[in-house]
């Protein structure tokens, strides 16, 4: 079905599989997002019952605040999730899905913290932090 949608880290170690309709895209520029992927996080997520993980035991999962932990593939780097912790949901990075992924953009947030060397024009609503629909860790 369309509502199920398959991904995986860079070299495979990591496979997941979900259920539902996914989250529109939105695209964190929050420093810690920055640093960790070398340019901004664009996730969607899930419920937590609504992801099957393969090869979990691969995943380094780095307390990055005390909000939430995040997942990557510990063979080769990919950045796959972002976990908050008192939340039943699961964030995924929109890139590790296999395409189509059916996926669009819906928002940027913490565009305070940006890099300052690129621009974004793509019509899509900024917010300067967070927006109280989408808990984020600070
Ligand atoms: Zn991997
Ligand atoms: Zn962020």
């Amino acid at each position: 079905m369309s509502d199920s949608h398959r991904g995986s880290c860079l070299c495979g170690a990591v496979r997941f599989s979900t259920r539902g309709a996914l989250r529109g895209v939105v695209y964190c520029h929050c420093s810690q997002c920055r640093k960790q992927s070398g340019h901004f996080y664009a996730a969607t997520n899930v419920a937590d019952a609504n992801i099957v993980v393969e090869g979990a035991e691969s995943i380094t999962w780095y307390e990055a605040s005390v909000f939430a932990r995040r997942g990557f593939c510990k063979a080769c780097g990919s950045l796959l999730f972002w976990k908050p912790r008192d939340q039943d949901y699961i964030s995924i990075m929109a890139g590790s899905f296999d395409r189509p992924t059916d996926l669009q953009g819906e928002c940027h947030i913490f565009v305070g913290d940006k890099g300052d060397y690129y621009s974004i024009d793509d019509g899509l609503p900024q917010f300067e932090k967070s927006t109280p629909a989408i808990p984020v860790a600070e």
